[in-house]
C-alpha cells in the first residue's frame, strides 16, 4: 500500500469514520458478505418474521444462545485499537458503526454511534423494560437445561448455524414485568434505523471534511446513504475494505487490504504509537 491513506488523513482535519463487519473479522466475528458482496451465510432473520412468529423467535434465540458463548468473549483487535488511538488524538470528528459488537468502545473509542444498535441488551417490545443480554443468556439456560455445549458457526449478529437441534423445544423467556416479547436491541434486517439516530449522524457528517469507510461493503442502505450524502456535499470519501463495495465508483481512494494491517501501517506512518 502506498502513502495515499496517510495523505488522505493528513489533509483533512475532521474525519467521519464509518465502520462495518470487516473490522471485527480479526476478532473472530465473521463477515456477512464475501468479496463480491454476496451472502456467505444464510440470510439473517427479518424483523417482520421475528415479531410475528413464536417459532421464528424459538429459532432465533436457539441460535443466539450458541452464538453468544463466543460473541461475548470476542476482544478488540488492532483495527479497533488504531481507531481508538486516532480518536484520542483528535483526528476523528465522529465514528458511526454498523457493528453491534461493542468492540470499538471496548478498545477505548468514546464517541461511537451504533447505527444498528447493540447486542449487549434486550428490550420488551410491549413495555420497553430492558435487561442485559448476559442476563437473558442465564434465563435461557435455566429454562432450557437440555441445551448442549458449544457448537455451530458464529455469524456477525451473534446468531449461529445450529445443526441437529429441535428448536421447537426452546422455552423463550418473556418480559419479567409484563410477559411481552423480548427482542435484542439491534436493528434487524427489514427494520428501520431510528430517525433521530440517523439525523445525528447526518449532522456529524455535515460538520466533517472527509469520510473514511473501514471494513464495510456498504451493501446495506443505512451505511451507503452516508457515502452518497458525503458525495452530494462534496466531502471526499476513502474506503479500506477487502473486496468490492457498493460505492466503489464514488470513492476518491479505495484500499483493498485488511483493515488492521492498513490502520496499523497508517499509525506507523503518522508516527503514532498504538
Ligand atoms: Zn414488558
Amino acid at each position: 500500500m502506498d502513502d495515499r491513506l496517510k495523505q488522505f488523513i493528513d489533509s483533512h482535519e475532521r474525519i467521519f469514520v464509518l465502520t462495518g463487519a470487516g473490522i471485527s473479522t480479526g476478532s473472530g466475528i465473521p463477515d456477512y458478505r464475501d468479496r463480491h458482496g454476496a451472502w456467505k451465510h444464510r440470510k439473517p432473520m427479518e424483523y417482520r418474521e421475528f415479531v410475528a412468529s413464536h417459532a421464528a423467535r424459538q429459532r432465533y434465540w436457539t441460535r443466539s444462545w450458541f452464538g453468544w458463548q463466543r460473541f461475548s468473549r470476542a476482544r478488540p483487535n488492532a483495527a479497533h485499537h488504531a481507531l481508538a488511538r486516532l480518536e484520542q488524538l483528535g483526528r476523528l470528528s465522529a465514528t458511526v458503526t454498523q457493528n453491534v459488537d461493542g468492540l470499538q468502545q471496548l478498545a477505548g473509542s468514546r464517541r461511537v454511534t451504533e447505527l444498528h444498535g447493540s447486542l449487549a441488551s434486550v428490550s420488551c417490545l410491549a413495555c420497553g423494560e430492558t435487561l442485559a443480554r448476559a442476563a437473558m443468556q442465564e434465563v435461557l439456560s435455566e429454562r432450557n437445561p437440555w441445551l448442549p455445549g458449544l457448537q455451530g458457526e458464529l455469524a456477525p449478529d451473534g446468531d449461529a448455524e445450529v445443526a441437529e437441534i429441535d428448536v421447537t423445544r426452546l422455552r423463550v423467556p418473556g418480559c419479567s414485568a409484563c410477559g411481552g416479547v423480548l427482542k435484542p436491541d439491534v436493528v434487524f434486517f427489514g427494520e428501520s434505523v431510528p430517525p433521530l439516530r440517523v439525523q445525528q449522524c447526518r449532522a456529524a457528517l455535515a460538520g466533517s471534511d472527509a469520510l473514511l469507510v473501514v471494513g464495510s461493503s456498504l451493501m446495506v442502505f443505512s451505511g451507503f446513504r452516508f457515502v452518497r450524502e458525503a458525495c452530494q456535499r462534496g466531502i471526499p470519501v476513502a474506503a479500506i475494505n477487502r473486496g468490492k463495495t457498493r460505492a466503489d465508483e464514488l470513492l476518491q481512494h479505495k484500499f483493498d487490504v485488511d483493515c488492521a494491517l492498513a490502520l496499523t501501517r497508517l499509525l506507523r506512518a503518522l508516527a503514532i504509537s498504538a
